[in-house]
């Protein structure tokens, strides 16, 4: 009798283990509801690592009457099953639609298991996040997430998203309305930010992380990139914001955490050029500054990139 109820027991822990999201040191990670059909499976915010499987932006799942739509499904094919796991203890509805955020492949390279799953989903994104992925971009992010995760296989060939969405534009998939915001330049020139209308969620994609940085590139503007976050603060507050990386919450605790790093970087570049030095020669003064921000992912070696591309953009306002 002993023995049998043991056994019982050890094939509940062995079962529970095996479904369970973990990642290594880090632990598990489950879909969290955050409103009445609403759920975010907040990954760890930090770089792609080996540890984390590529696994660090926050998936998004939508219960419509008939089925699931899904934001940002996750960073690539392998990950991307286990997120499949996940959604399906939430709900068994198809997934019937999918919205990436950007072009960055940390957020969609997993729409390929899901449409693997659900051939006849629909993914949607900016039509020139479609057209800078598939020429080059993709695989561009291929290799950086390869190179730090090493958890691609199976990624190839891609599932690029193929319905265009726009600025203004207003969908209504299964009863859920979303409203679609395209900054012209903000963390890239290819980002939407989608309003769920029926639970009052925002979901910002990488114009706003928080505890961890990550890269501007040259499509980006960090001047947007403020004035952005700054018109979103000015319009009545909403129930729920969603950042691409780091925890949901309201307003402002999620947002002025990365608009003020952003305006303290816009304080030390505009400083540096008052002085005529370079943004490398000010950078000490602007560590200083940083103290609530030393401590986030990717500081050490984003923060003085960060710095010198705020100070071109300003240079060239000037010019
Ligand atoms: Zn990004």
């Amino acid at each position: 009798m002993k023995k049998s109820l043991m056994s019982l027991a050890l094939i509940g822990a062995l079962s529970v283990g095996a479904h369970a999201f973990t990642l290594g040191k880090l632990g598990n990670f489950e879909f969290k509801k955050f409103a009445d059909n609403v759920y975010i499976l907040p990954g760890p915010p930090m770089e792609p690592n080996e540890e984390n499987e590529g696994f660090m932006n926050n998936p998004a799942i939508i219960e419509g009457e008939h089925g699931l739509i899904m934001i940002d499904p996750g960073g690539n094919y392998n990950v991307g099953k286990k997120i499949f796991a996940e959604v399906e203890k939430i709900s068994k509805k198809p997934i019937i639609a999918i919205i990436d955020t950007h072009k960055h492949g940390d957020h969609w390279f997993a729409n390929k298991t899901m449409a693997e799953k659900y051939p006849n989903v629909k993914i949607y994104a900016l039509q020139h996040m479609i057209d800078v992925s598939k020429d080059g971009e993709a695989d561009k992010w291929y290799g950086i997430l390869d190179r730090l995760s090493h958890n691609l296989k199976g990624t190839k060939p891609y599932q690029f998203p193929e319905f265009a969405i726009k600025n203004g534009d207003k969908i209504e998939i299964d009863g859920q309305t979303f409203l679609i915001f395209h900054p012209k330049r903000a963390h890239t020139d290819t980002d939407v930010l989608i309003l769920h209308v029926n639970s009052k969620t925002l979901f910002l994609g990488d114009n706003v992380m928080k505890s961890r940085l990550g890269g501007f590139d040259a499509s980006s503007s960090i001047l947007g990139n403020i004035k952005l976050l700054e018109d979103i603060e000015k319009a009545p507050e909403l129930s729920l914001y969603v950042p691409g990386h780091g925890a949901p919450g309201k307003m402002h605790e999620t947002i002025d955490p990365f608009l003020n790093y952003m305006k303290l970087l816009k304080k030390g570049a505009e400083m540096a050029l008052e002085e005529d030095v370079e943004a490398y020669e000010i950078k000490p003064k602007v560590v200083e500054m940083m103290k609530d921000y030393v401590k986030w992912d990717a500081f050490d070696h984003q923060m003085g990139k960060h710095l010198q591309k705020i100070y071109e953009e300003l240079e060239a306002e000037d010019e």
